[in-house]
C-alpha cells in the first residue's frame, strides 16, 4: 500500500506492506488525515520512531470482528494500553507504561491507505458530520483535555502562548466553552487569520503580567518561561508544547518564581475523544477555517514542506 514512512528520513512508498488483522483490531481505510507539531517533530528525529507517521485520522472500518464497528466512518484514540496493569483498569489507557501509540511509538500511523487500532479505540463519526471537520477530534480532544485537567473560573483571564495550529485549536476550544483567551503570538499574518475567525489574538510581547491561566502551546522552551513571566501568583500554567521543546529548557532560574508565587503547572497531552466529537458536533467552533491545504497522499512530502511553513496552519492529507 502507498504511505508515509519515517526511516531515518520521511519518504513516499507505494510498496509498503499491507496491514494484516490481529484478533481485537480492526483495519481502518485512512479518508483523511491530519500533519500536526509531532509529526513534524518526529521526521526531525525527534524520539527514535520508525514506521508510518501520523495519528490524526478519520476513516471506514474495513476489516473487524466487531459487527456494530464494520462499515461505520470512525476516528480512533491513538493510545493502545495493554489492557491489564492497573493503569489500564483504571481507564488511563493513554498513561499505560506498555502502550503503543499511532503513528508515535511502536505502532503504524495513518498516513497510509490502510491502518490498525484495537476495536474500543474507535468511535463512530456522526453521519452529518464532513471528513475535513471529524479529522480534527484528536487535537480537539488534547484541547478539551485543558479543561478537564483544570478548574477554570468562567471569568478568568486566559492567555494563549503561540499562533500555530494547536494554539488555534485551544483558543477555538476554550471560546466554544464560554471561556475568553487571548492568542499571543510572533506572525502577523496568522494573527491577522485568526482575527478574521473570531479569535481574539495579538503579538506575544504586548500581553501584560497578571492572568489568571496562561497555556503554552508555542512549542518552544521559551514558552514556558514566558507563561511563569506572564501568569499571576497562585495562577495556572498549562504546558503543551512536548519533550522536543523541554530539551533546551534550563529550569533552574525558574523554579524559584514557581514556588514563591505558588504557580499550579499542569503538564496536558492527550484528551478522550467523546466530549471531542461532542463539541465539533454542536457546531460552536469552526475549525475548517483553520485548514490551510489539502494534499493527495501521493504528494506527501510536499503537504509535510508545507506544514513546516509558518505561514500555514492545518494541512490535511485526502486519501483516495
Ligand atoms: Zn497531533
Ligand atoms: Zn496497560
Amino acid at each position: 500500500m502507498r504511505a508515509l514512512v519515517l526511516d531515518g528520513q520521511l519518504k513516499s512508498q507505494s510498496d509498503y506492506p499491507d496491514v494484516e488483522p490481529r484478533p481485537g483490531e480492526s483495519i481502518v481505510k485512512v479518508l483523511m488525515a491530519g500533519i500536526c507539531g509531532t509529526d513534524l517533530e518526529l521526521a526531525r528525529g525527534y524520539m527514535t520512531y520508525r514506521g508510518v507517521l501520523g495519528h490524526e485520522f478519520v476513516g471506514e472500518v474495513v476489516e473487524s470482528a466487531d459487527a456494530r464497528l464494520t462499515g461505520r466512518r470512525v476516528v480512533g484514540e491513538i493510545n493502545a494500553g495493554c489492557g491489564h496493569c492497573d493503569l489500564c483498569l483504571a481507564a488511563m489507557e493513554r498513561h499505560c507504561p506498555h502502550r503503543t501509540v499511532l503513528g508515535i511509538l511502536g505502532r503504524d500511523g495513518c498516513f497510509a491507505e490502510y491502518l490498525r487500532l484495537p476495536d474500543r479505540n474507535l468511535l463512530a463519526v456522526p453521519g452529518t458530520m464532513a471528513d475535513e471537520v471529524a479529522v480534527f477530534t484528536e487535537p480537539v480532544a488534547a484541547a478539551c483535555e485543558i479543561l478537564e485537567q483544570t478548574r477554570i473560573a468562567r471569568n478568568a483571564t486566559i492567555a494563549v502562548l503561540g499562533d500555530g495550529r494547536l494554539g488555534a485549536i485551544a483558543a477555538m476550544v476554550l471560546k466554544a466553552n464560554d471561556y475568553a483567551a487571548v492568542v499571543g503570538g510572533h506572525h502577523h499574518e496568522k494573527l491577522a487569520r485568526l482575527n478574521e475567525i473570531g479569535i481574539a489574538g495579538g503579538f506575544e510581547a504586548d500581553l501584560r503580567p497578571g492572568l489568571d491561566v496562561v497555556i503554552d502551546c508555542t512549542g518552544a522552551s521559551a514558552g514556558f518561561a514566558r507563561a511563569i513571566e506572564l501568569v499571576r501568583p497562585r495562577g495556572t500554567i498549562v504546558l503543551k508544547s512536548t519533550a522536543a521543546a523541554a530539551a533546551s529548557l534550563n529550569l533552574a532560574p525558574r523554579l524559584n518564581d514557581i514556588v514563591v508565587n505558588e504557580i499550579s503547572v499542569v503538564g496536558s497531552r492527550c484528551g478522550r475523544f467523546a466530549p471531542a466529537l461532542d463539541t465539533l458536533a454542536s457546531g460552536k467552533l469552526d475549525v475548517t477555517a483553520l485548514i490551510s491545504a489539502v494534499y493527495p497522499l501521493e504528494d506527501g512530502i510536499a503537504a509535510f514542506a508545507a506544514a513546516a511553513d509558518p505561514s500555514n496552519l492545518k494541512v490535511l492529507l485526502k486519501l483516495s
